[in-house]
């Protein structure tokens, strides 16, 4: 018996259509900011040590978001398998609740924080 209805999957795939939108937007946006910052430019010291610690939490956020946008696809690749909404540590359902929310999850709750 199939985990999720395939009212529930249409569902959970126009969010992952959604998300991969945002995620490509925000992922623009990184990439212009987490240009390395040119050593002549005109910032004070203070500014200037600001600024790279600003560069430092986006590239970690890019990073992130690259990484999430990957897991989307693949999320996109596998929904129409049977395999997809159940986890790979114990092969129980992970649940519409929580594929609704993280649709690239391939592991369940309890799995998750035990991973
Ligand atoms: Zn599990």
């Amino acid at each position: 018996m199939p985990s999720l209805t395939q009212k529930e999957k249409k569902s959970i795939k126009e969010k992952i259509e959604n998300d991969l939108i945002r995620l490509q937007e925000q992922i623009k946006i990184l990439k212009e900011k987490t240009q390395p910052i040119s050593p002549d430019c005109s910032l004070g010291r203070l500014t200037r040590l600001e600024a790279m610690g600003e560069q430092h939490v986006n590239n970690k956020v890019l990073d992130e978001s690259e990484m999430r946008l990957i897991r989307l696809k693949n999320a996109i690749l596998r929904i129409d398998k049977p395999m997809f909404g159940i986890c790979i540590e114990c092969e129980e359902e992970i649940g519409i609740g929580r594929m609704g929310v993280r649709p690239e999850s391939v592991r369940c709750l309890v799995c998750a924080k035990q991973h």
